[in-house]
């Protein structure tokens, strides 16, 4: 095992010694991973007993602390955290993205969408030429054209309103702080903006910020001062979201968007100031002893997340844990087989179901015992391949097959409070650094291009179409789990966890939870077993971490096995139980440059 991670952490070292012009030129590893690689840290894990919060940054993650030390729930660290990760991680997340917030009070799990919305002039023809022809991704996501009304600042307003302790604007003071005084460039922010050189200095706000005269990006320990972030941050920590949606930020947004020279959007005033934050029932699902709860549409984590519980609840998979950090062939084989019949589903019938209804009865049917039964014996000895989506009981619509497939970015929070509260929330600009288009301090999401392109194949209408005032269909997969009660209600919360990473999220929500609860490995351990699954492709395995024997095995039963960078960006807390003691443990992602902190 020793020897892989230096292995991964020698290659991360040449890639962050590749030259600015080999890395922008390097398109087709674009293609793979917008927000590449840039190292592998073993991480231990830390323990607390009151409180506790992991973020993929160690000044987001200090200012939730801060927050929980001085008395604030887990929304009001997870506030603090997001503002400081729009200024120091701003390829990931931040106030000009969106997000999906699952959250338990101590009674009750709630689910929070702050998902963008389209434009309301926008139509299914917003990504296709005038040929009917859809654009290409790099047409799609730079520009004006993806971005979608921001989500991030109703939803967290939203949620502090009633799970609140600490007051609004004091959530703000960290990152409105580091703003003034500045941050240093960390290595990944550095890594990411030289692998941009070619993308994001076209923009003149973000050139200016991100990159010298010389057109260098800062280097790693620049301090970097970002005031017009400040002054933004000032006014929504004074005037609430409503100083973001309905004034001079939404104008400077709406002007950016509209006014991009060659690929200008349609995303107006009014579509910001008419944003709505929802609260949705979180999906719920029973596996094992355990009550798991995420997100329902428009992201499609929840349900396929459960869906995959629900399939591999019949089969062996406990029995096959890793040995000395080694995954099992068998236990790959069954979890890829379980992510190709779930992801199939999703891919056919999965969007904003405000829009787009899910077949029979919804959720239920999609989750439905019996129907994931049937799905579960569809996995034989050998790899089917790639699967047919099912047909849930009651199935009432017939849909093309989207498509469309994410691109890695964003970045992922966990929190518990001394409350008996806890949160999971993914926040997203979608690729790295969004559209590319900077404004008053931050970064427009490209989420728009979660879309599916093409409106329809020929099975029909495409159910992740663009329509009017819709919300793109995400894979974001922010999941708490409970022990089971027996009823309804869920029992003591056990782990929190969440990742980006595209359509891959649903398969790194899935390792953590199959490492924690069926092979009782510790979060951190879970978090730092290799990535793997697929999404009904091939199998995919993260690059040099799966042994030669395991992937001949894997070969010899049908496999296709691919082998990249799998750049999850974990983050988890646990309860475990030490020296008679209940005591929170969590992870953070090796991947990334995330830590934990608690007392
Ligand atoms: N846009 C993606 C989604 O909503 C997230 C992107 C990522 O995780 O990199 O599913």
């Amino acid at each position: 095992m020793t020897r892989l991670y230096s292995t991964r952490v020698a290659l991360a070292a040449a890639l962050l010694c590749i030259g600015p012009a080999a890395l922008a030129q390097d398109a087709a590893a674009l293609q793979r991973a917008p927000e590449i690689a840039t190292g592998y840290a073993e991480k231990q894990g830390a323990v607390a007993r009151r409180y506790m919060v992991a973020a993929a940054n160690p000044l987001a993650t200090e200012a939730g602390y801060r927050m929980l030390k001085q008395g604030g729930s887990a929304i009001d660290a997870a506030i603090a955290t997001q503002m400081v990760l729009t200024l120091v991680e701003p390829q990931s997340s931040g106030i000009g993205g969106g997000a999906f917030l699952v959250l338990y009070d101590g009674r009750k799990v709630h689910s929070y969408d702050g998902r963008e919305t389209a434009p309301m002039a926008a139509t299914e023809r917003l990504f296709l030429d005038k040929d009917g022809k859809p654009v290409s991704r790099e047409q799609g996501i730079v520009g004006g054209r993806s971005t979608g009304a921001p989500g991030v600042v109703r939803m967290l307003e939203l949620a502090h309103r009633k799970h609140g302790k600490l007051a609004w604007a004091k959530l703000f003071e960290p990152a409105i702080e580091l703003a003034d005084r500045g941050f240093a460039v960390s290595p990944r922010l550095n890594a990411l903006l030289r692998y941009d050189q070619a993308r994001l200095p076209r923009d003149p706000v973000a050139a200016a910020y991100f990159y010298d005269r010389d057109g260098q990006p800062r280097p790693v320990g620049h301090v970097l001062k970002n005031p017009e972030l400040a002054k933004s941050l000032r006014e929504i920590a004074r005037g609430g979201a409503d100083a973001f949606y309905k004034g001079r930020i939404a104008r400077d947004i709406a002007a950016k968007v509209a006014n991009h020279p060659t690929n200008p959007g349609l995303l107006t005033v009014k579509d910001i100031a008419d944003y709505r934050a929802k609260e949705r029932d979180p999906v719920c699902a029973d596996y094992r002893k355990w009550k798991v709860c995420g997100a329902p549409p428009p992201s499609s984590g929840g349900i396929a997340v459960a869906q995959m519980l629900g399939i591999l609840e019949n089969t062996p998979i406990a029995a096959h844990p890793p040995v000395e950090g080694q995954l099992d062939a068998e236990a790959i084989h069954l979890f890829s087989e379980a992510g190709r019949l779930a992801y199939a589903d999703r891919n056919r019938y999965v969007a904003d179901t405000d829009f787009i209804p899910l077949p029979g009865k919804g959720i239920a049917s999609m989750l439905d015992r019996n129907y994931l039964a049937q799905r579960a014996a569809l996995i034989g000895d050998r790899s089917m391949g790639s699967a047919q989506a099912g047909t849930p009981q009651g199935m009432q619509v017939a849909w093309g097959t989207d498509t469309a497939l994410d691109r890695p970015s964003t970045s992922h929070l966990v929190a518990v409070d001394q409350y008996g509260g806890g949160l999971s929330m993914t926040t997203s600009v979608e690729d790295a650094f969004g559209s590319r288009q900077m404004v008053d301090g931050f970064m427009l999401n490209n989420q728009l291009t979660d879309f599916s392109f093409d409106a329809a194949d020929e099975n029909g209408p495409i159910a992740n179409r663009v329509q009017p005032g819709k919300r793109p269909r995400s894979a974001m997969s922010p999941t708490l789990v409970f022990e089971r009660t027996g009823g309804n209600e869920p029992g003591r919360l056990v782990l929190a966890t969440g990742s980006p990473g595209g359509s891959t999220i649903i398969n790194y929500v899935m390792k953590v939870l199959v490492g924690t609860l069926d092979w009782n490995l510790d979060v951190q351990q879970a978090i730092s077993l290799p990535n793997f699954g697929s999404r009904n492709g091939p199998t995919e395995l993260e690059a040099g971490r799966v042994g030669a024997d395991v992937i001949a095995r894997l070969k010899a039963r049908g496999h296709e096995v691919r082998e990249f960078d799998q750049n999850s960006g974990l983050q988890g807390i646990g309860r475990i139980r030490r020296d008679g003691q209940e005591l929170w443990f969590g992870g953070a992602d090796p991947r990334r440059e995330g830590i934990v902190r608690g007392d």
